[in-house]
């Protein structure tokens, strides 16, 4: 190709490879960003639970601690501190094996309303420990048949209903609910807790991400919760959300690729000759 100008040519070549240069460095910073964050948000979660476990032990080897009982409460503390930090590394280990793909989706065929069953019963007592009902409501009566990954959709429900019983109200009760959306299954868990202020929604996912409510009452959890239930539902190609009113409780809905239940044919008519 002749141009009539080749400096000006060269000259716009010159402006359009600085031009994505330019862009390659802004994503090698934001990608940069999200690492330092990452590394200062991990390490200040490890911090609180640590400065707790080490002030515990100094009070117990204080000279001074004679009372038994004082002694063992100290122990419990630190006990629940470090049981914090293993939860914390579980989920570390588990989200950074999810988003390096080296846990696959292991697609099977199973029964939702079965699975959600089974989850509920194995977190009964949970629940009881933080006087909460569950129900379970099937909004259809079809066959529920899902194709996705069951242990992985295990984890979900877990997840979900954990967080219900933390941010939820002593008395109340967590919904479990599952509609039909034809080519899709929904499933929604609801709690009637303390909600989540609407500025807060858009970041919910985030990993590490908090409200400042629990933060200031001091429940347990590591932040990776929520974004472990998104990565492994978009790794389905599926999608997730919440409603939330701040006050009176929270809905997340995740949906799961529907089976379709083929009909086998119909008994024909005995012909009479
Ligand atoms: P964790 O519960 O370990 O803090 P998650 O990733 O599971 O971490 O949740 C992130 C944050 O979202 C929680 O700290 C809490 O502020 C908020 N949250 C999650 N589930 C609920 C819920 N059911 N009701 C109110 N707030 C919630």
């Amino acid at each position: 190709h002749t141009s009539a100008d080749p400096i000006n040519d060269v000259e716009k070549e010159v402006k359009e490879w600085a031009r994505l240069k330019k862009t390659e460095i802004d994503a090698l910073k934001v990608q940069e960003k999200f690492r330092r964050d990452f590394l200062s948000n991990i390490s200040h979660e490890f911090k609180t639970p640590l400065f707790a476990i080490q002030g515990y032990i100094e009070a117990i080897q204080d000279d001074d601690l004679e009372d038994k009982e004082m002694v063992r409460q100290f122990l419990d503390k630190a006990s629940r501190n470090v049981d914090r930090l293993s939860y914390l590394i579980k989920d570390l280990d588990e989200i950074s094996k999810l988003e390096s793909g080296e846990l696959p989706i292991n697609y099977s065929r199973f029964k939702i309303n079965d699975l959600i069953k089974e989850v509920i019963e194995t977190l009964e007592i949970k629940a009881k420990q933080h006087h909460i009902k569950i129900s379970f409501k099937q909004k259809y009566d079809e066959p529920t048949t899902v194709n996705a990954d069951r242990q992985k959709i295990t984890q979900v429900l877990v997840n979900l209903l954990d967080n219900s019983f933390k941010y939820g109200k002593q008395g109340g009760t967590t919904s479990v609910t599952l509609f039909d959306l034809d080519e899709q299954v929904l499933v929604e868990v609801t709690d009637d807790g303390i909600g989540i202020e609407e500025k807060y929604l858009p970041r919910l996912f985030e990993r590490f991400f908090r409200t400042d409510a629990s933060r200031s009452r001091q429940i347990g959890g590591s932040g990776l919760g929520l974004a472990i239930v998104k990565h492994i539902i978009e790794a389905h190609q599926q999608t997730i959300n919440v409603r939330s009113t701040e006050g009176l409780g929270s809905t997340f809905g995740f949906t799961l690729e529907k089976v379709k239940q083929v009909l086998p044919f119909p008994a024909l008519p005995i012909l009479k000759s």
